[in-house]
């Protein structure tokens, strides 16, 4: 049904050699130390994964929507706080690929080409708003040719390492929804301040942090297309991180498939594996069902976004969304109980997959919010 070429399914066994070799080892200390995964993005970096989808005329390799699906799967089977850190890139990219002006492009887009390490994000949450993102409080004031901007952001994913990131704040407050604007801020401009990185229950390998903005000054040729078009620029970008959010997701419910399904095999109680015992073996039956669906209903919201039915596919993709992070909760729950006392313990990587996949039931949008927005696309209401 999703069939590879030949250099896809290449690229897909490289990527999945460089995951065991490379990625896998470090995934326990990584959560451990609560650090940034360094070593992952030098090896992303230097492997051309960094960017898959930065188009060939800005120095990338241009992938399917539907290959990166398949790269961030790989690399959150074994550590899904890396391939967080390839979601965030992409976040950090796709607003200024969808809106940008061809000059602003060429001076970001350029920077992310082939090896570069050049790390990027997207802040729009703040602690007032979360769901209801029209409740920001970020304000960009005009003057002359830069743009003023005062406010605060929070639990931005590479929010203190990314070289720019992408802001959204109001330029007109009593526009509402076409009254935010978005902008390209870079480490470094006068008035951004870095505040704390949180300490998270799951995905610890990966920084989230708070940023403020005190009379931060942007040139105004950094605005992302027109004032007010920040709003559906974000929608937009959102539709696609919630797909790979899915992707991530279906990764971890793999992983945890795979590590119980190994122990199963493994471990003697009463005499033979607990791999013979029926109960087992429905607990199993149920996750791979359950992994198997999450990962179609993924692939097919990813072929959806490269046949360019953009409208189906965000639909596809909200649905893709819950359900595969839904089924990484209950996965990794059941690998730890199959797993028993073990499971329960950090020498085992499934307490770690449990802890990481409850932030794909949140983030990108809770999956109450996802849950509205394909029902009212399903149902054609507001
Ligand atoms: C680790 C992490 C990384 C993140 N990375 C980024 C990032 O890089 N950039 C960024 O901008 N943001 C980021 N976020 C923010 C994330 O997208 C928000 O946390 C998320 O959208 C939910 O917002 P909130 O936390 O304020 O929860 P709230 O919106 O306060 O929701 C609280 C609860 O109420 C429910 N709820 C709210 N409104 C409704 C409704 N209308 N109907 C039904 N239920 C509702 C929610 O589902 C949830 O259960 C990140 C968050 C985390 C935890």
């Amino acid at each position: 049904m999703f069939q590879l070429t030949d250099e896809q399914q290449m690229i897909l066994d490289t990527v999945r050699r460089i995951a065991e070799r490379e990625i896998a080892p470090r995934a326990a200390e990584l959560d451990e130390t609560a650090a940034f995964p360094h070593h992952s993005h030098r090896v992303f970096a230097e492997n051309g994964l960094l960017n898959p989808l930065l188009p060939i005329q800005y120095g990338g390799v241009e992938t399917s929507t539907l290959m990166f699906s398949m790269i961030l799967e790989e690399i959150g089977r074994v550590c899904a706080s890396s391939a967080l850190l390839l979601i965030a890139q992409a976040d950090g990219t796709l607003p200024i690929l969808h809106g940008g002006s061809e000059k602003l492009k060429d001076k970001y887009l350029n920077r992310l080409a082939g090896d570069s390490p050049c790390l990027t994000a997207l802040a729009a949450t703040e602690p007032s708003a979360g769901s209801d993102i029209l409740s920001m409080r970020t304000t960009a004031v005009r003057s002359g040719d830069r743009y003023v901007i005062n406010g605060q952001k929070c639990f931005i994913t590479n929010g203190s390492v990314a070289d720019f990131f992408v802001l959204y704040a109001y330029t007109d407050k009593g526009l509402k929804a076409r009254g935010i604007s978005a902008f390209v801020v870079e480490k470094g401009f006068p008035g951004l301040v870095h505040g704390k990185n949180e300490n998270k229950m799951g995905m610890r390998g990966s920084v989230n942090s708070e940023l403020y903005f005190e009379d931060m000054e942007v040139p105004a040729e950094n605005l992302i297309g027109n004032e007010g078009e920040g709003f559906l620029n974000l929608m937009k970008t959102l539709a696609m991180s919630r797909l790979f959010c899915a992707s991530q997701a279906v990764g971890i419910g793999q992983g945890a498939l795979d590590h119980a399904v190994a122990y199963a095999r493994e471990r003697v109680q009463f005499d033979k594996p607990i791999a013979a015992l029926a109960p087992i073996q429905f607990m199993v039956a149920d996750m791979a069902a359950a992994v198997e669906s999450s990962r179609l209903l993924t692939y097919r919201a990813a072929s959806l976004f490269d046949e360019g039915k953009t409208r189906e596919a965000e639909t596809q993709a909200a649905l893709a969304k819950f359900l595969a992070s839904d089924t990484a909760m209950k996965v990794t729950t059941d690998a730890v109980q199959i797993m028993g006392g073990y499971g329960y313990m950090k020498d085992y990587p499934v307490e770690r997959m449990m802890r990481d996949a409850k932030l794909t039931q949140i983030y990108t949008g809770t999956n109450q919010i996802m849950r509205l927005v394909a029902g009212r696309s399903i149902l054609a209401v507001d």
